[in-house]
């Protein structure tokens, strides 16, 4: 049995048997610090696999120092990847994707697939840009397929990524990093919901104190529109189990 744990703005991890997986960590002590989450880089210890969906500063958060620290390798697209190497990531501790690229790792199996947002990072003096990506996860032991979709606007071809991954499992934006921008508003994010027919979604990348109310906007929606989806409002630091 695996578990799921939300830790604010876009930031997760996934448990699955003695494997550790961060999905877009942002921490507290990050450059542009998760305003949710209390823990910091020196706070996470065995970690195995830190995927990230793009360069964003609230998406890419603590992901260099983190595998820096812990050994994990790091998954990304190629401006995240450079820009890791350059910061002193070793090469053979990063997997570079982009759409439709999937690494086996035997204990678990990860497919980008698109996402509709711009990647953009800071590098040196200047800066690198490259694509957007949404992750679907497998574990050979669980009939768990979970899809992060990272940062994005609706855009039809979710209806694509249903039909060929199935996720039953989603972890999908609803809103904004405080003071950012919003791609998908909660009814958009519903019709998402309504194309990708999973058991459960879970809502997450809003602002707490100007969005406080999208959560249960989204949840009426999905009622509306897919009413055999379960949607589970995590708080921070709470576990659904899978
Ligand atoms: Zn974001």
């Amino acid at each position: 049995m695996g578990s799921l744990k939300y830790l604010g703005v876009a930031n997760v991890e996934i448990i699955n048997d003695d494997h550790k997986i961060f999905i877009d960590p942002l921490l507290k002590d990050s450059v542009v610090p998760n305003p949710y989450c209390d823990l910091g880089v020196d706070d996470i210890g065995k970690l195995d696999l830190i995927l990230v969906t793009h360069g964003s500063y609230d998406h890419l958060g603590s992901a260099i120092p983190l595998t820096k620290k812990t050994g994990a390798t790091l998954v990304g697209a190629r401006d995240v990847v450079t820009k890791a190497i350059s910061e002193g990531v070793s090469k053979e501790k990063t997997k570079r994707v982009t759409q439709g690229v999937k690494h086996d790792l035997g204990w678990v199996c990860i497919k980008a697939v698109r996402a509709e947002h711009v990647s953009f990072t800071d590098y040196g003096s200047s800066f690198l840009t490259g694509v957007s990506l949404g992750y679907i996860i497998n574990f050979p032991n669980s009939d768990a397929r979970i899809y992060h979709m990272g940062d994005t606007a609706i855009f039809g071809d979710l209806k694509l990524i249903a039909e060929l991954y199935k996720p039953n499992i989603i972890l999908i934006p609803i809103g904004m990093f405080p003071g950012a921008i919003t791609e998908m508003e909660p009814w958009e994010a519903a019709i998402a919901v309504s194309w990708l027919n999973p058991t459960v979604a879970i809502p997450i990348h809003y602002d707490k104190e100007t969005q406080k109310e999208y959560p249960e906007i989204f949840k009426k929606e999905v009622k509306r529109l897919a009413p055999e989806t379960q949607i589970i409002t995590l708080n921070i630091g709470d576990q659904y189990h899978f």
